[in-house]
């Protein structure tokens, strides 16, 4: 009998027990995607105050890992659950670490012991495979918090006999977030000076890259849509890291995300006032109405279009474009509605417009998932105008709840969204290429002039609820990767 593929899958975030991005969306669903393709995957995330506060069931699975950072051996205790899915999760449990109200920092800054804390959970995973004496073929990282695993692996725990034969895969979910540290922090890594800190190792302008880390080391690099993987590689995109990237092309493929339906599904979404489906799509109004009526919005908003943005609130994401020409939106009748947390001064300048327009813009800061259900539910259409977009899920969440997408052609958005052409009546949304608020003004006039074209805009909504961007195609994208990986030497 053919043995089943051990995976130890490392990411600081995954639903439902920690989230701020698409990453978490992605770790809680990936994982148990292959769990179904019948791999032995088990997930590892830091024990932070929101898992050690909510109702999920876990037990004590080890006392005291240690686990070593610079010259010491730090004392871990690990705590095990398991997703929805039945993938076993390990918690590394770490107070003076973990315990704190963010993931990563606050709206001031980043946390200053981010070094520290995710050289813990990096070695803390090793330790764990090894006490379990778990022997997986892939380590699969996700992101710099887990991107010292690859370099850990070619150096220290090259000899272990539970890890030291893995091969490493690393994903790149946004390469804005690169974990750069000072290089005088590199012993606490575990790594040395002569072996790595230089240009074709994790050394990034004379400081400790942990991203790089990722990139250099690891066996196979995937990034979360083909066109991002391409994109990357050039100088507009590549942030400091299109050489290392195009000189690592051979072993770097894009791998769209999917939408786990079982999360986001009208049908059945018990956030939504109404469940809803194309088959039963009256609901959408009635989750429009509800939308109106908790935003506190206009009741002539009902028979105009109601648009929607829900994201972080980073530079990333547009939003200034959005900010230059949100007059004109309003002179076009439509309403709009903002869910996003971050950056303080985009906050600000979001909070100005909605206060000087009541009734027309509604905003509200924060993290709030059941709202954000309730707002892909009950908006007409959804904008990503992103300066750059890895992947993006929103849009495909969207396209499930008959809300149209408008974004900018960049990364997964432009892989996931063809322009609505109301001459053949095919096409899932609006898209736009040069990232200036006259090309999002002018697509926002297309797509609203199409909203009041009733018998076009049902189309498009058919179009965007019939498309399936489910896991399991990327699942097997994986598996593939994972078998290719396992066959390098
Ligand atoms: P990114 O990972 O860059 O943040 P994605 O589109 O890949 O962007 O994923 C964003 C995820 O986070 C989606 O599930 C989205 O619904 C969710 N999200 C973003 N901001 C908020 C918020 N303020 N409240 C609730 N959910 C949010």
């Amino acid at each position: 009998m053919r043995e089943r593929i051990k995976v130890l899958f490392l990411s600081p975030e995954a639903v439902p027990f920690a989230k701020t991005g698409g990453l978490a969306d992605v770790a809680g669903s990936l994982p148990q995607a292959l769990n179904r393709l019948d791999l032995d995957i088990r997930l590892v995330l830091p024990l932070y105050t929101m898992v050690r506060h909510s109702k999920i069931k876990m037990h004590l699975l080890f006392n005291d890992v240690k686990v070593p950072l610079g010259g010491t051996l730090l004392s871990v205790r690990v705590w095990e659950a398991q997703t929805p899915g039945e993938v076993p999760v390990y918690f590394i449990e770490r107070e003076d670490m973990f315990d704190r109200p963010h993931l990563y920092g606050t709206a001031l800054g980043d946390y200053h012991d981010n070094l520290e804390r995710f050289t813990v959970y990096s070695h803390g995973a090793l330790r764990i495979a090894e006490e379990l004496s778990f022997t997986p073929d892939v380590i699969h990282c996700n992101d710099w918090q887990s991107g010292l695993v690859p370099a850990l692996l070619a150096g220290p725990y090259s000899t272990s006999p539970f890890v030291g034969k893995a091969r490493t895969i690393f994903t790149i979910h946004n390469l804005g977030y690169q974990g750069i540290f000072p290089a005088e922090k590199l012993y606490l890594t575990g790594l040395t000076r002569e072996t790595c800190f230089h240009p074709e190792g994790l050394e990034f302008w004379g400081k400790i890259s942990l991203l790089k880390a990722g990139i250099v080391y690891a066996d196979s690099i995937t990034t979360v849509s083909s066109t991002y993987a391409k994109e990357i590689q050039t100088d507009n995109y590549g942030m400091g890291m299109e050489g290392i990237l195009h000189h690592r092309r051979s072993s770097l493929t894009g791998i769209l995300n999917g939408a786990d339906y079982h999360v986001w599904n009208p049908a059945d979404d018990s956030n939504l006032a109404v469940p809803y489906s194309l088959k039963k799509i009256a609901g959408k109004r009635r989750c429009k109405e509800a939308l109106i009526k908790e935003m506190h919005l206009d009741r002539s908003l009902t028979t105009q279009p109601l648009l929607a943005m829900i994201s972080r609130l980073d530079t990333q994401k547009g939003l200034d474009l959005l900010i230059k020409i949100l007059d004109d939106i309003l002179s076009l009748n439509a309403g709009l509605v903002i869910l996003g947390t971050g950056e303080a001064s985009i906050q600000e300048a979001l909070k100005t417009t909605a206060i000087n327009n009541p009734g027309r813009v509604a905003l509200t800061v924060g993290f709030d998932e059941p709202l954000a259900h309730r707002i892909i539910a009950g908006a007409d259409m959804l904008l990503i105008p992103s300066r750059y977009e890895p992947c993006g899920l929103t849009q495909m969440y969207a396209l499930k709840y008959g809300t149209i997408p408008v974004v900018r052609a960049t990364g997964g958005l432009d892989d996931t969204i063809t322009p609505f052409n109301p001459q053949t009546g095919k096409g899932n949304g609006f898209k736009f290429t040069a990232y200036t608020p006259k090309a999002l003004l002018r697509t926002l006039q297309k797509a609203i002039e199409l909203f009041h074209t009733t018998g076009a805009w049902r189309k498009l909504r058919t179009n965007g609820m019939k498309e399936d961007f489910s896991w399991d195609r990327s699942a097997h994208s994986y598996l593939e990767l994972y078998n290719t990986t396992m066959g390098k030497t």
